[in-house]
């Protein structure tokens, strides 16, 4: 077990003690859900149901439509009450299909056959993991039949699984790692056959000592799997930073993890894949951290995909008179909310309920030069230039100095002493560019 790390990154306040101790609960079916038909990166699901139709727990709702797209299950039994526009957590409207519960919790009426673990071959268990809706858990929400279908080109010599959690706040992972460790492991080694490699690695951030314990006695079984301490630094869970902490290999801007032989997932992901196989269940459920001390019994909860934030919020006992702030996701990455009736998506990691306390920041001053930023970014990109260039609508400039590079970590702003919004300058100035190359690639 060796203690890896990347360069730059920052050490912000964790908060993980207000929910690390908070085992997972299950939360009731809402009296209404929201299921956006994207829920993924790639292509929007196609709705098969229409409004007055009956479905059930764990029925296809809307289909995947290409290779990289997801199908959106039911996750209550209910009747369709529309289709059409809705906000969701990014704060843009999407299609979504809106459902009338019948308020009883169900469990999954229509399982999928349970597959055999030991006699499973890789192309079965693709095959089920695309049927089951799985994406990725980390946030992205790329789907995971994608990622366990590499080109043919690119060697795959190793899994990571990614049980960093950096963002601060949330635990839900650890409460994964802790409570079920064994279906982690075997979620695992579902991934490496899929993927046809000989090693898989579980990189944990090193303030959850208790699950590299127990992960570590379990893995002792499995010579293909060893777990690695990381040091607690954030972006530790960023794709790439995992990698080179993990492996000491860097990913050359504009490549993937695949172009160095590595494919990382998330631990909910693992699970995931391990339920729809061995349970045959699809996925509705989102599991998530509520936290921040502005609600009022924080919480680790398993949520019907779907639910409105605020019967999340009521449920944890609604928020305390200093509640200013609600975001979903953690606080570096995380998007503020403006409508709460937006659902909980699959891949949805947490809420937070923020007070003043907790986001309070001075007035913006100009730049002091101080070059905080630029010695933080664990890219080594230069954020103050990248967010003047956006700010001055120098946009071929951007380009050139690697805009499009930029994950919006919000390690830069964090460390700015000016308070200069520099991820959101980033990221405006990161939308430009790829729409001038997309446009670029038309003509
Ligand atoms: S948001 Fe972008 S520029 Fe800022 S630290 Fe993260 S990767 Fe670097
Ligand atoms: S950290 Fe802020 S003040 Fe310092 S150089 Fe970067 S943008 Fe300027």
């Amino acid at each position: 077990m060796a203690i890896g790390t990347f360069n730059g990154g920052i050490h912000p306040p964790e908060y993980k003690e207000l929910t690390e101790n908070c085992a997972f609960e299950v939360m009731p079916a809402p009296a209404e859900i929201v299921l956006p038909i994207s829920q993924h990166l790639g292509k929007d699901a196609q709705p098969v149901v229409k409004k007055g139709d009956e479905v059930t727990v764990g029925q296809l709702v809307a289909k995947a439509e290409g290779f990289i797209s997801a199908p959106i299950h039911s996750s209550v039994n209910g009747k369709v009450l529309s289709i059409g526009k809705e906000n969701t957590p990014s704060g843009f409207p999407k299609d979504s299909i809106v459902i009338k519960s019948n308020g009883i919790t169900a469990s999954q009426p229509n399982l999928l056959p349970p597959l055999n673990l030991e006699t499973i071959t890789p192309d079965e268990i693709r095959q089920r993991v695309a049927e089951a809706g799985i994406v990725g858990q980390g946030g992205a929400a790329f789907p995971t039949y994608v990622k366990l279908s590499p080109p043919m080109d690119k060697k795959i010599d190793v899994v990571i699984l990614n049980g960093c959690e950096c963002e601060p706040y949330l635990t839900r992972d650890y409460r994964f790692m802790i409570e079920r460790p064994d279906d982690l492991i075997e979620g695992l080694k579902l991934i490496i056959k899929a993927l046809g490699v000989e090693r898989g690695i579980i990189g944990i951030e090193d303030n959850k000592p208790k699950a590299i314990k127990i992960l570590s006695e379990k893995v002792k079984n499995h010579k293909s799997i060893e777990v690695i301490s990381l040091k607690t630094k954030y972006p530790q869970g960023a794709e790439k930073m995992l990698i080179k902490a993990v492996t000491g290999k860097e990913v050359p801007p504009g490549k993937l993890p695949m172009d160095v032989g590595a494919v990382i997932q998330n631990i909910g992901t693992a699970l995931a894949i391990y339920d729809a196989v061995v349970k045959g269940e699809v996925l509705i459920t989102a599991a998530l951290t509520v936290s921040g001390k502005g609600i009022k019994n924080p919480k680790n909860l398993l949520v019907p995909v779907g639910t409105p934030i605020q019967d999340v919020i009521d449920y944890c006992g609604g928020v305390t008179e200093e509640a200013v702030k609600i975001v979903v996701g953690g606080p570096m990455m995380g998007v503020a909310q403006f409508d709460l009736h937006a659902p909980v998506l699959k891949a949805t990691s947490g809420i937070l309920v923020l007070t003043k306390e907790e986001v309070s920041k001075n007035p913006e001053t100009p730049c002091l030069r101080c070059g905080q930023c630029v010695g933080a970014c664990p890219l080594n990109l230069v954020p103050t230039k990248l967010a003047r260039y956006s700010q001055l609508h120098k946009y071929e400039e951007a380009e050139d100095a690697d805009i499009t590079v930029c994950m919006e970590c919000g390690t830069c702003a964090y460390t700015c002493p000016a308070n200069i919004p520099l991820v959101q300058w980033i990221r405006l100035g990161k939308q430009k560019v790829l729409q001038m190359q997309k446009e670029r690639m038309k003509n």
